[in-house]
């Protein structure tokens, strides 16, 4: 059989733009909209493994209207960012999970493995061509979106003979301007975001065009997010396109602090697992129980009406932390058909005068800190 080549990041070439772009002042930064002068793009097929990757003007795509991605939606994508600290240096975050849930999602895809030292390494010279997008101040970063799509050219179903995988950044501000918002969130029964033996922990896209339809009704009726519930049991998974926590006194009044296990339906959020490691850290010191188990929307509704809820509040790249402040659960399928009078109100307590809570205040801190270099973590990577 023929030698399939290896990603080599020393063969990289780099073609400079000669029309680079204005930098938006970070105040005016909207999420997604600007991109940088340039894009790192690594083609790959079957016969020949991964070609040389090239740095080049950010520019569009031309693909062949038969290109599998556009039919089958062979495509995967990864959420990350570089930040920059008080020196001027550039940090990247765990960037080797990023590349490792790529690499899974990727290959879940029948798309070829993505290897994580050449791609840090890419990335890496990616973000030394657009370091001027990088803002400086600290809760700004650059949002980098690395992507595989399939390009074979057929609409006969099999796998890609050929890939693309390409990264985009785009210059971001922090989630939240102004201080902390707390969320409200609805929780049905009827619509499933992930199951067991599914895909709902790989990064694929059609995983998120699916969920917005329901976030569209969710936002008419005033809630930001939709919690997602598996189950006739009503198991919590996830808020949005974040891992969720919960704080709360067990019915036996210790303090618990507890997130759903990776089982196959949740994304393996790489802030959920900075937070259970800080939360072992630092909250198992107080007292807490750092707890990864199954829960039920019915357990949070009794432990909200007991007077037992802390706190609840989603993590994920983007916000870091998104405090929850209420969720209204349609009370499962019996009481979904009695429309608004079987709907169940659950109040999150905040702290007082706040729009979020303890424990998400601290965590945001932890974290960021650890981000922006300002505490030396086995977790920061300068590039
Ligand atoms: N769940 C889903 C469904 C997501 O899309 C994301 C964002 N990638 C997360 C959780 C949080 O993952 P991370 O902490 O790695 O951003």
């Amino acid at each position: 059989a023929r030698q399939l080549a290896d990603m080599d990041a020393s063969r990289l070439t780099i073609t400079k733009s000669t029309t680079p772009k204005p930098l938006v002042a970070p105040q005016d930064l909207v999420f997604g909209k600007t991109f940088t002068d340039h894009m790192l793009s690594v083609e790959w097929t079957a016969t020949d493994g991964w070609l040389d990757p090239k740095i080049t003007p950010y520019q569009n795509l031309s693909l062949d209207p038969a290109t599998c991605v556009f039919h089958y939606a062979f495509e995967c994508f990864e959420g990350m960012k570089a930040y920059k600290d008080s020196k001027g240096q550039i940090r990247l975050f765990r960037p080797e999970k990023n590349m490792a849930r790529l690499s899974a999602s990727s290959q879940r895809l029948s798309m070829p493995a993505i290897p994580e030292k050449p791609m840090i390494q890419l990335i890496s010279k990616f973000l030394n061509v657009d370091e001027r997008f990088i803002p400086s101040e600290k809760g700004y970063s650059l949002y980098l979106r690395p992507t595989v799509i399939g390009t074979q050219r057929s609409i006969g179903v099999g796998p890609p003979g050929s890939a693309l995988l390409f990264v985009i950044a785009s210059p971001v501000g922090p989630y939240y301007p102004s201080g902390f918002k707390a969320v409200s969130l609805e929780a049905r029964s009827d619509i499933v975001r992930a199951w067991p033996g599914g895909v709902g922990d790989k990064k694929l896209g059609a995983n998120y065009a699916s969920c917005i339809a329901p976030q569209l009704e969710a936002a008419k009726k005033g809630f930001q997010q939709n919690l997602w519930l598996f189950g006739p049991e009503g198991y919590v998974t996830e808020v949005g396109t974040m891992n969720v926590f919960f704080a709360w006194l067990s019915r036996t009044g210790k303090k618990e602090f507890i997130t759903a296990p990776l089982d196959g339906t949740i994304l393996e959020g790489i802030t959920r697992d900075s937070v259970l490691e800080l939360a072992r850290e630092n909250l198992g010191p107080e007292g807490w129980d750092v707890i990864e188990r199954k829960y039920t929307i019915a357990e949070v509704k009794e432990a909200a009406d007991e007077g037992r809820l802390l706190e609840a509040f989603g993590s994920g790249t983007a916000a870091v932390v998104s405090p929850i402040k209420r969720i209204q659960w349609d009370g499962g399928m019996e009481r979904r058909a009695l429309g608004e009078k079987g709907a169940v109100e659950i109040n999150v307590p905040l702290s007082p005068g706040s729009e979020t809570g303890p424990i998400a205040q601290r965590m945001w801190n932890w974290i960021l800190e650890r981000q922006y270099g300002e505490i030396e973590s086995k977790w920061s990577v300068i590039v």
